[in-house]
């Protein structure tokens, strides 16, 4: 049974303790002003145990509130601009690394969060979904293990301007898949994970972006059953992707059975079908 079946109420969560609840408020990719942050202090303060916590999908949770106190609570994070949310059947709370300002980021991933929050935010599902953006195949957000999973993606092009034989790609590139022979630079693209560190560091711009955008991995779940969330083919440019997530949750609404996560419709009627309503096919 889902917390919001529980409680009837997006975001409030009964607690060990009876007549206790905890209300979750949905911080949009992470990121919070100070104002937003000294909001929740006075209102823990207020009607909470003087605690918040953090989620692991970067929400903040404020406990030991008396569940009569709920709707209050609620207006109050209201108020601040924070949602609450982020229970139940709907869609939780995009994650987002900090690729947006990460050196190593190779695509705005709270931009992305964001813009997948402000189209499809908190939407009712058969079951829940979870979806998380990462910057770069060091993958902090951990994205196969959710039902959608998006990472930046940036290939080099080696012989764009000249080379003069630094080595400084070579240092960088953690595959070993840039050798400097005879004073100038070769790439062996099939060990290149497409981190994009070498573009960044050659001081002689010698080196291109062959192709930028964002993987994507289908089919992903941890807890009681880990299941690793499969590839699509090729890379989607950045701004199609809501548009991409929006089909995958209609695909998902329409030929889910009730419980179903999206691995595990994916295993009924085949990868392949749903990848295809989305655009994608997996890859091979
Ligand atoms: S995944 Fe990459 S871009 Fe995101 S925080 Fe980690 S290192 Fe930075
Ligand atoms: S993009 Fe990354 S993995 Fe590929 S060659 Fe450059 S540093 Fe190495
Ligand atoms: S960093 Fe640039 S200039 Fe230096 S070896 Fe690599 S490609 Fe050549």
């Amino acid at each position: 049974m889902t917390e919001r079946k529980k409680t009837g109420k997006p975001g409030v969560i009964r607690l060990r303790e009876r007549g206790q609840v905890a209300v979750r408020g949905k911080i949009l990719a992470g990121v919070m002003t100070a104002a937003q942050m000294a909001a929740v202090a006075r209102i823990a303060d207020e009607f909470g145990n003087g605690t918040v916590g953090l989620t692991t999908r970067l929400n903040i949770e404020i406990p030991g509130i008396d569940r009569r106190d709920a709707d209050t609570v609620a207006e109050r994070l209201r108020e601040a601009g924070i949602e609450p949310g982020s229970t139940g059947a709907a869609l939780r709370s995009v994650v987002a690394c900090k690729g947006t300002v990460c050196r190593h980021g190779c695509c705005d991933t709270q931009g992305l969060a964001r813009a997948i929050e402000e189209r499809y935010g908190g939407c009712d599902l058969p079951r829940k979904l979870k979806i998380a953006v990462t910057g770069c195949v060091n993958n902090c957000a951990r994205v196969q293990s959710n039902d959608i999973g998006l990472m930046g993606c940036r290939l080099p092009a080696y012989g764009a301007g000249e080379c003069n034989g630094c080595g400084a790609c070579e240092a960088v590139c953690r595959e070993g898949a840039v050798r400097v022979v005879d004073g100038e630079a070769v790439h062996a693209g099939e060990d290149c994970v497409g981190c994009g560190d070498c573009i960044t560091v050659c001081p002689m711009e010698a080196i291109s972006v062959a192709a930028e955008g964002v993987r994507f991995f289908l089919g992903g779940r941890a807890g009681r059953t880990l299941q690793v969330g499969i590839e699509a083919d090729g890379l989607v440019a950045e701004d199609e992707v809501p548009v991409i997530v929006g089909r995958l949750l209609d695909c998902f609404r329409e030929i889910a059975l009730p419980g179903e996560r999206l691995g595990e419709v994916m295993e009924r009627v085949g990868q392949d079908a749903v990848f295809a309503a989305a655009g994608l096919r997996p890859r091979q």
